[in-house]
């Protein structure tokens, strides 16, 4: 089986008059269509080891292979088209564009790596219909809840078959309800699609729904 993320001794110093080591030194393997959770109490270096492995940030020490690929080698050109087709990320806030429908959110990654408009568009119906919405696919965000509008948010995250989907705290905003939703639909994608997700999460009843937990805590993963 394949291996999406191969980490080892990773580390992330933040610079600053009273240095961060927010990593200091995790190693672990992530397989192909797994799904993850990665937890542990706020301030012990979650979201940093996301951004990581999400390339939204740069490691101080240690290696990382992402989809076979050391990502240290890439040029940030590269790094943005890899992040491009083969990461997508939801995040706490959803992050879409107020004055775009439902559909024209999904489609803007698409666009970012010049897809051909008809196909896409296809595809993000598709995506619509997976996360549930395809009814309110002409919708614009004030005109959804947040749940809804957190589908969006993964729909666009998957509109070019990504690798690796990662998501930091997504259901942070959310009440009960719409946490469950979002967490069964992330099992169902993991399930029907092979979809390996990486999923910072503080909610201990969160790990219910994935396959293993990974714990952090001052910057080191915990046994
Ligand atoms: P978590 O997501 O588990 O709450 P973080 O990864 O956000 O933890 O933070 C880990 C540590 O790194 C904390 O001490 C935090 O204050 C610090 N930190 C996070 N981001 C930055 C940053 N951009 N600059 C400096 N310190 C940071
Ligand atoms: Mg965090």
């Amino acid at each position: 089986m394949n291996i999406d993320v191969k980490v080892k001794n990773l580390k992330k110093i933040y610079p600053g008059k009273v240095p961060t080591y927010a990593l200091r030194g995790v190693t672990f393997d992530i397989k192909e269509g797994e799904f993850v959770a990665i937890m542990g109490k706020s301030g012990g270096g979650k979201s940093t080891l996301l951004h990581q492995l999400g390339l939204l940030d740069t490691p101080t020490k240690g290696t990382l292979l992402i989809d076979d690929v050391d990502v240290s080698k890439l040029s940030n050109h590269e790094k943005t088209l890899f992040r491009l087709q083969r990461l997508g990320y939801v995040f706490q806030e959803y992050a879409l564009i107020f004055e775009l429908t439902a559909m024209e959110n999904v489609l803007l990654p698409a666009f970012a790596l010049n897809g051909s408009h008809e196909s896409y568009k296809k595809r993000a119906i598709d995506m619509l219909g997976k996360v549930g919405l395809k009814e309110r696919a002409n919708h614009r965000p004030h005109e959804l809840s947040g749940g809804e509008q957190q589908r969006v948010a993964i729909a666009r995250a998957l509109i070019n078959n990504p690798k690796i989907l990662f998501a930091d705290e997504p259901m942070a905003n959310l009440d009960t309800n719409s946490s469950k939703q979002i967490l069964e639909l992330f099992q169902k994608l993991n399930k029907e699609l092979g979809q390996t997700i990486i999923m910072v999460t503080h909610e201990p009843e969160d790990k219910k729904y994935v396959d293993r937990v990974i714990r952090i805590k001052d910057g080191l993963i915990e046994e």
